[in-house]
């Protein structure tokens, strides 16, 4: 490879966060203004405003959304979900990776600059509290070099405190979402000696949260993050990314009034790498790092407006369409994509709709065969669970369907199930020998709540089969 060709693609060799020696280059981006920018704000409160407010929601009672995992119970717009109901949550697992491959081959990392919790709260929330305390990125650097003065400790003092303290509600609020917002007060309201594993772990989300946003930052995008290792597959020539166009910007040269007619749009003004949160250069291409986060469109905008050049230099493209300037084509790949993401929506949808209100299962007693009853009745033991997934309690009744023969339960005539808990009992199944024509015959049992019906569940009687003696 020419040397020249090395250099140019130079950048290809390391990450924009890690110096030549191998340690952390700390990025200071320079503080973003714009009309992108403006939106994102706006999105970003939007988001935030539901992030803290949902779990202050409740409907008949109870929150509008719960992820208590360790209870393994899970509530999503109202709807309560059990662990019996993890196929529902497995399938729209995979309905929402297809959807982000699906979307991630059309439209890039879109999520990423305007929808991904990492972003909205280090540039939306950190990052915007840091331009308030610490001044703009030269201000920052500055600081950071002087030597400890009452400035410098003032300045850094309140940053780790409001840091902290948003670190601690963030965890919080997550802590609201698995426990729901009632288990919260309550723990707050304890005495701490009563509570103190509760705030252990708060302390190390906290702390957490605290080593992401204050110095971790852009390396989650860069480095842990797996949907940001996955660009590399899922882009093609067709997705929309930030990109610069380099047929209109290249030969980049810094700006003159006597601009003559071979240089190319871009001034070289490097506005675009100082206000880039992840320290790179989009000029060199689409590189792994970037978030389309957009502050260099409205940057390198802010530029050809000031220098009465046209705007879009750096802009929503395609690779493709730079190159040969053309639209966004519906590829086999997307269009792949979109079929099966419909038929997984189909399903969960169907699943969704199809979710019974209680589940029942009704299993013969393990280790009994069939009782004799009257001579020439026979009965099988039987135990039956029940899960109520509702807000409600329940009063259950059982039916035989279809078959003559009666069901007596052992214990009360009811099962009484409270909302949300779990419910069991045992009954017999008696039936006349003379009605069974096989050793296994197959049941139905009409499940009936407060007189009314919710559930059919099939089962299996084992009985003996009459013989008739011939004289
Ligand atoms: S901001 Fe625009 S004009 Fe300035 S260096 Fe970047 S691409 Fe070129
Ligand atoms: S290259 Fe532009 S869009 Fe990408 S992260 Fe940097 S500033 Fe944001």
């Amino acid at each position: 490879m020419e040397s020249s060709e090395r250099n140019k693609d130079a950048f290809r060799d390391s990450i924009s966060t890690i110096s030549e020696l191998g340690k952390r280059a700390w990025i200071y981006a320079k503080k973003p203004s714009g009309k992108l920018y403006n939106l994102r704000t706006i999105l970003s409160i939007v988001f935030l405003v539901i992030f803290f407010t949902l779990p202050f929601i409740k409907v008949n009672g109870e929150p509008l959304f719960l992820i208590n995992i360790l209870e393994r119970k899970f509530i999503l717009f109202g709807v309560v979900f059990w662990s019996q109901d993890f196929f529902l949550f497995v399938l729209a697992m995979l309905t929402f990776i297809v959807f982000i491959v699906l979307f991630t081959v059309v439209f890039g990392r879109v999520f990423c600059g305007w929808a991904c919790p990492q972003t909205i709260f280090m540039e939306m929330v950190f990052r915007k509290i840091e331009y308030w305390i610490e001044g703009d990125a030269t201000h920052q650097q500055t600081l950071n070099k002087q030597p400890w003065n009452a400035e410098k400790i003032r300045k850094k003092g309140l940053k780790t405190i409001v840091f902290f303290a948003i670190s601690f509600l963030i965890a919080n609020t997550f802590l609201a979402y698995i426990i729901g917002i009632d288990e919260l007060k309550k723990l707050i309201e304890e005495p701490i000696e009563q509570s103190k594993g509760t705030l252990i772990s708060l302390l190390i989300f906290t702390s957490a949260f605290f080593f992401v946003f204050s110095w971790f930052r852009e390396q989650v995008c860069i480095i842990v993050c797996p949907y940001g290792r996955l660009q590399g597959v899922l882009l093609d020539k067709n997705s929309i990314i930030v990109a610069y166009d380099y047929i209109r910007g290249e030969p980049r040269a810094k700006y003159s009034k006597k601009k003559e007619e071979k240089k190319g749009d871009c001034i070289d003004c490097f506005q675009c790498v100082k206000v880039c949160p992840t320290g790179i250069d989009i000029r060199n291409g689409t590189q792994l790092e970037c978030v389309n986060c957009t502050a260099c469109i409205d940057v390198c905008d802010h530029m050809m407006e000031s220098v009465g050049y046209e705007k879009g230099l750096i802009r929503y493209a395609s690779e493709k369409g730079i190159a040969e300037n053309k639209r966004l084509k519906l590829t086999p790949r997307i269009i792949s994509y979109s079929a099966v993401l419909i038929v997984l929506m189909g399903v969960l949808v169907t699943l969704l709709l199809s979710r019974t209100d209680v589940e029942t299962s009704i299993l013969r007693t393990p280790g009994m065969l069939y009782q004799k009853v009257d001579g020439n009745k026979i009965s099988n033991l039987y135990n039956i669970k029940l899960v109520n997934k509702t807000h409600n309690n329940m009063d259950i009744t059982l039916k035989l369907q279809s078959v003559t023969g009666e069901i007596k339960m052992v214990g009360k005539d009811t099962i009484h199930v409270k909302k949300e808990e779990l419910g069991s009992s045992a009954f017999f199944i008696i039936l006349d020998k003379d009605r069974l024509t096989k050793r296994k015959t197959k049941l139905y049992v009409d499940v009936y709540s407060n007189g009314k019906k919710i559930e059919t569940v099939s089962t299996t009687f084992l009985g003996t089969i009459a013989r008739k003696i011939k004289n």
